[in-house]
């Protein structure tokens, strides 16, 4: 084996999927309520994106953003549409869509003559694992080994506007905020919606920029096209990854207002960004979520999913909290559980666990009730024996 040792992988590896399921190399069926990571928004193998991927592998793959490439000036219009903002830069990844975020919001600060411009960032954080942008996340054990971490972030505590404002008034450098309106990693963490108004209200008194990390909360998971619509607001600069491609990667950064038109010719990009495989791929999970009217069911899925789980565990201490939005689901659990994985996929279920106590379940858009009574059923089971043994 010559892969680096970076991850701590479970000793599985499937062939194939279909729908909200995944088959091993022996053939054993799993439930994947992990959907690789709020990546699959339409489950596996979806007839329709599989269809779309391979007729685009046939006509053209990859030129250049040399050339025009029409295919992603039709995503950009999509999304700018769905956002209501003006402009999109296209890239591979969360981190990359975050590290163009970072760069705006600089250059921002030195069109405004502020020479060593921060960025004010939050308490348990994710935002890639790129030097910037674990530098911008939360989390000690990202770091740790790493430093000199990029400088220019001001970090304070998640959803805590007196903090906010505090920074505002001692800190004549900040040019922007950059937030997830759910925390994913960080533990299923939501952003209150006049949390979300407030702070857009200082970004405009000050002249700072928001900006709204949604690699993992966004295209549709709870309901909304981005996460941060509940609040009824529009961001500055959003980062988009994850679900948008179903699995391709790609990545995009979105401007509007004072973030538009700040980049120039030279200033930032990508070779493989915006290839027409992954924007066709993008464009036809959009599609999909609006046709088959998807962001509907996760709401409805989500409400069912929770709903199941606290009257399936209402009887069992040791849950702390089972919460979220849509298909973006948290179990805090008052101990680690990270065995709680293993023992998932033994019983054949794929789930995760992050802020050491958080079982989180980031399930495709696709599912059927009976996936969800299915998983609730399942996931019961393995929460109450392992709270009770
Ligand atoms: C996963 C994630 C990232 C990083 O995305 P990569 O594609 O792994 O670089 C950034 N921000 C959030 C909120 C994420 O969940």
């Amino acid at each position: 084996m010559h892969l680096m040792n970076n991850y701590n992988r479970q000793p599985v590896a499937f062939t194939h999927g279909e729908g909200c399921y995944l088959f091993d190399e022996q053939g054993r069926r799993y439930l994947d309520a992990l959907g690789g990571i709020a990546v699959n928004t339409l489950g596996h193998a979806h007839p329709r994106l599989v269809k779309a991927i391979c007729e685009q592998a046939g006509r053209l793959i990859h030129t250049s953003n040399v050339y025009r490439v029409r295919e992603q000036e039709l995503l950009a219009d999509r999304l700018a549409g769905l956002a209501h903002m003006d402009e999109v830069f296209f890239c591979n990844s969360g981190c990359e869509a975050n590290e163009a975020a970072i760069k705006l919001a600089r250059m921002y600060g030195h069109q405004k003559g502020i020479d060593l411009p921060a960025i004010v960032v939050m308490e348990h954080a994710f935002h890639g694992r790129t030097l910037a942008t674990l530098s911008a996340t939360g989390n000690r054990k990202v770091q740790a080994g790493f430093e000199p971490l990029v400088s220019g972030f001001v970090r304070v505590p998640f959803d805590d506007l007196p903090a906010i404002e505090q920074v505002a008034v001692n800190n004549p450098n900040v040019v922007a905020v950059l937030f997830e309106p759910i925390q994913g990693e960080g533990g299923i963490n939501i952003a209150h919606n006049g949390y979300m108004r407030a702070l857009r209200r200082i970004c405009d008194e000050r002249g700072w920029l928001f900006m709204v990390d949604e690699v993992q909360c966004g295209i549709g998971r709870t309901g909304v096209w981005f996460a941060h619509q509940h609040a009824g607001i529009r961001p500055d600069v959003m980062t988009l990854a994850k679900g948008l491609a179903s699995g391709v990667p790609i990545g995009a950064c979105l401007t509007a207002g004072p973030a538009a038109d700040l980049f120039k010719p030279g200033n930032h990009g990508s070779t493989f960004g915006g290839n027409p495989l992954a924007c066709v791929a993008a464009l036809t999970t959009l599609d999909v979520i609006e046709q088959e009217g998807l962001m509907a069911r996760a709401v409805v899925l989500g409400d069912a999913i929770r709903g199941g789980l606290k009257t399936a565990l209402a009887d069992v201490a040791g849950i702390v909290d089972i919460r979220g939005d849509g298909l973006m689901i948290g179990i805090q659990l008052d101990r680690p559980c990270g065995e709680l994985v293993g023992r998932a996929i033994a019983a054949g279920l794929l789930i995760n666990v992050t802020a050491g106590n958080v079982v989180r379940l980031l399930p495709s858009l696709i599912y059927s009730d009976a996936d969800a009574k299915r998983l609730v059923d399942m996931l019961a089971t393995l929460i109450r024996e392992f709270l009770e043994a």
